[in-house]
């Protein structure tokens, strides 16, 4: 996942990053249309540049908050293109065992699940994957380059990402970084606010990784998705055809009313253990909505074809 450590390559902003400089590739595969488009551009442009064997595909699982088969449909897509295959998760309890255990929710403003189950996760493989090229004799800082299918109609936040930026953390020692933390250094010394340039936020770099993240459908809509997705030849999730705008966790905290109306009508099993969940803790599952009224919702209305909007 993108972290809070994005910066910019000053006067620098390539369509695609030069792929040959990572000695590793992270596709991050959700299982869902928008990282089954990633996968597809990815290849593109892996193939030309010849470095399709530098490719790590990554499957974050959220365990029984997702739609089944998420992990395995993200295995068949990397099996496609022959690429290697990871599973990472949460050391501990899953998401929802996780929610009982905080007594709360997830939300837009604390969204705990994605930096726990997410890119917690993803970073531990980006160390395993720096101890195997050194391994393998690789000199200096390993190159990693994350890539996600993120897009910007999703939400106002993925907006202001940026498609291609290194992700920089406060011990990364690169041309971007260092000038940063000498100034926020100083500042620190005199007892001043460090300047909002000086900051290098929390990102995956380090003294061992230079980590760059890339967004390749960025500026997608949906249409491009499905444009690229529908001839790949790679399946797609059924909870597409049975509605569904996006495939997520099954009940995600950002999801519109429809969604997960839609989602509820799907799979009532688990509408009704997040509703016990919200009994027990006395905690909503989103801030105006409860999944108890959700689940009144989804009983009284007809089957939802189709859900359009995510947000909202
Ligand atoms: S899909 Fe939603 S609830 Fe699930 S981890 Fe992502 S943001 Fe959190």
């Amino acid at each position: 996942m993108v972290s809070s450590g994005q910066i910019e390559f000053p006067g620098f902003a390539p369509e695609v990053p030069d792929l040959a400089r990572y000695r590793w590739i992270l596709a991050n595969l959700s299982g869902g249309k928008d990282s089954q488009a990633m996968l597809v551009e990815l290849m593109r442009h892996a193939r030309a540049a010849g470095v399709v064997d530098r490719i790590v595909v990554v499957h974050a699982d959220l365990g029984d908050a997702e739609w089944e088969g998420t992990a395995e449909l993200a295995a068949e897509h990397a099996a496609f293109y022959g690429l290697r295959f990871e599973v990472v998760a949460r050391t501990g309890s899953g998401l929802i065992d996780r929610i009982e255990e905080r007594g709360m929710f997830p939300s837009a403003d604390n969204r705990w699940c994605t930096s726990d189950f997410k890119r917690g996760p993803v970073r531990r493989l980006m160390t395993r994957l720096v101890r195997e090229a050194e391994a393998e004799g690789h000199p200096g800082r390993v190159h990693i380059l994350n890539v996600m299918g993120l897009r910007a109609d999703e939400s106002p936040a993925r907006r202001r990402l940026l498609s291609f930026a290194h992700d920089s953390a406060y011990t990364c020692p690169c041309s971007y970084c260092a000038p940063r933390r000498a100034i926020a250094d100083d500042h620190k010394a005199r007892d001043l606010p460090v300047p909002k340039h000086a900051k290098t936020g929390w990102g995956a770099s380090n003294t061992l990784r230079h980590v760059d993240t890339w967004l390749p459908v960025h500026t997608w809509s949906t249409s491009d998705v499905w444009a690229a997705v529908r001839p790949s030849g790679l399946r797609i999730h059924p909870a597409y055809a049975a509605g569904m705008p996006r495939l997520s966790c099954v009940f995600c905290v950002l999801a519109s009313r429809s969604a997960l109306v839609r989602a509820a009508q799907l799979q009532p099993a688990l509408a009704a253990r997040y509703a016990a969940l919200e009994e027990r803790i006395g905690h909503r599952f989103q801030a105006d909505r409860s999944m108890a009224d959700i689940i009144k919702e989804a009983e009284a209305s007809p089957p939802i074809a189709a859900v359009a909007c995510w947000q909202g």
